[in-house]
Formats: structure tokens, C-alpha cells, sequence
């Protein structure tokens, strides 16, 4: 963290607008540095504990003059997996009979916008145990839905994610990759959002094993966010994606909205994953700030 006088000597030399975006940062590493020390409060680990910026002297700033909910709202009537049964609300009090308004989740893990754990299809870790700084990430958005028009199982390739960074400067470390599909705009019907052909097979866009592959292995990335109901596509029975990106030790998160109005890149994304015992994943809010 910097001591009030240093924040004051940067802000003298910054434009407002570049002052407000320091602040924001300002404000950001301190949440950062709340949520390393873990809500239950790790009383023997240092507050520094937060791993310093990739060039020295550098400051991680996070413009926040756009925010924009990535989230789904979860309801009964929400895409799920096939064979998996849909969330039960049930109300357990009402303001006016009882005082107070509550209601009961019955939810599965992976409903709704929602993350996977590395757990979920291999040992690894469960969402509790994720390290809260992967959770906040550079956004590089992947827009495949011209392909998408003529291909419902088009998938995110190498040359995709080449073209981005011909455009945009390598992927950034630490970043999430995000594939904007357009699918999300089926997300109000199931028949349409899963893809199911008359063989009831599965269709919808996805990341090709070969793209999770080079991503895992020579690429920085923290986690992956689809607009689809899984990092694999519909098509895929033997869930390869899952395996090698989840497998490496990297979260992801399924059902996303909105990525067709962040901009490819300069966003930051907040993943607010479930801290659930031992949990495979769960819904989760998905934020995403720019400036
Ligand atoms: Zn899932």
C-alpha cells in the first residue's frame, strides 16, 4: 500500500480523470490486500502479502467509469445441463407475516452464471481455496460471432487468439479470456441456449483444446469466462477443454453475460466465486470495470 504522502506526490503530476482512475486503484489494492488476508482474517500474514506490480515502480490502476454486470439473473426457468434439476426457490418468511423477507436455494453448483473450480473434472482445488488476486483480471475479450452466424460449434482457436494480440498487445499476465459468442442472447430459451438437435445432441461455441492448451501452457492466464453453458463446446463429448484448462489449475466461468459491450481490452473483471466448503464451483456475480 502507499503511505498518504506518496499517493499525494502522484496525484499532483496526474490529469483528474488519470488522478480518479489512481484513486480507484488505490481503493482496488486495498480490497485486494483486504481479501488476501481472507475474510476469516489470517491474522500471521503480512498486509504486503499482495504480489507487487510486474514492472518496478509500476502501479495497477483499475478505471472504473463503466460497470457492468457480466451475471445472469438465476431463476427456475434458467438453461441448465440436461438431466440436472432447476434451482427451487422457497419463501421462508414474508415481511408482512413474519418481519423479515428470506427465501431457500435449492441450487446446484453449476447453475445459472457460474464458476468452475479446478476441482470439478480432476483433483485440484475447490472454489474456496482460489487465490482472491486470479479473481480480479485483465479482460481479453474474443469475438467470434461472425463465425458463430454460419457455425454453432464454432470454437475459440490459436488464430483467434493471435489475431487479438496482433491487435492488442499479448495477452496481459494474469488476464482472463473471454469469449463473446453472442450466445448469451439465447439465454431466455433453453432449447436455443443448449443447442439441442432433433438427435438431442448438444450445439453452442466453445474453446478448442488446442486454444486452452496454448493458453495453459504458454500464455499468463488466470481464468477463462464463456457466454455458453460450458468452456467446452456443445458438440464436445469428451470434455477436453475442461480437462486441460481446469486440470492446469485455472478457474472458469460459464454463462456470462453482457461481453458484447466490454471493450476487447483495457476492462478489468471481478469474479465473485462462491466461498462454499469444498464446493466444485456455484453461482457467481461477474462484474466488469473500465474507464
Ligand atoms: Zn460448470
Amino acid at each position: 500500500m502507499c503511505a498518504p504522502s506518496v499517493i499525494a506526490a502522484a496525484l499532483a503530476g496526474m490529469s483528474r480523470r488519470d488522478a480518479l482512475h489512481f484513486a480507484a486503484g488505490v481503493v482496488a489494492g486495498v480490497a485486494c490486500v483486504a481479501c488476501s488476508t481472507g475474510a476469516s482474517g489470517a491474522a500471521d500474514e503480512p498486509l504486503d502479502a499482495n504480489p507487487p506490480p510486474a514492472v518496478p515502480g509500476a502501479k495497477r490502476t483499475i478505471a472504473a467509469t463503466n460497470v457492468l454486470d457480466l451475471t445472469h439473473t438465476l431463476s427456475p426457468t434458467f438453461p441448465i445441463w440436461p438431466g440436472n434439476e432447476p434451482i427451487k426457490l422457497t419463501n421462508k418468511g414474508t415481511f408482512a407475516k413474519n418481519g423479515f423477507y428470506s427465501n431457500r436455494w435449492d441450487v446446484g453448483e453449476h447453475h445459472g452464471t457460474h464458476l468452475d473450480s479446478p476441482s470439478h473434472c480432476s483433483p485440484g482445488i475447490t472454489a474456496e481455496k482460489i487465490d482472491p488476486a486470479s479473481l480480479v483480471a485483465p479482460a481479453a475479450i474474443i469475438d467470434i460471432r461472425e463465425r458463430v452466424k454460419k457455425d454453432t460449434d464454432a470454437a475459440v482457436n490459436i488464430d483467434d487468439l493471435k489475431a487479438w494480440e496482433k491487435a492488442h498487445g499479448r495477452l496481459p499476465k494474469g488476464c482472463a479470456v473471454c469469449l463473446n459468442s453472442g450466445w448469451d442472447a439465447n439465454a431466455g430459451n433453453a432449447k436455443a441456449f443448449l443447442g439441442t438437435d432433433a438427435g438431442g445432441k448438444l450445439h453452442f461455441p466453445g474453446f478448442s483444446k488446442p486454444a486452452a492448451e496454448f493458453l495453459a501452457t504458454e500464455r499468463d492466464v488466470a481464468g477463462l469466462l464463456v457466454d455458453t453453458l460450458s468452456i467446452d463446446t456443445g458438440a464436445a463429448t469428451d470434455f477436453a477443454v475442461h480437462k486441460v484448462w481446469l486440470g492446469a489449475g485455472k478457474w472458469a466461468v460459464e454463462c456470462v453475460a453482457n461481453l458484447g459491450k466490454v471493450p476487447p481490452s483495457g476492462a478489468t473483471v471481478f469474479v465473485g466465486a462462491p466461498k462454499v466448503q469444498a464446493a466444485s464451483g456455484g453461482p457467481t456475480r461477474v462484474l466488469a470495470l473500465w474507464g
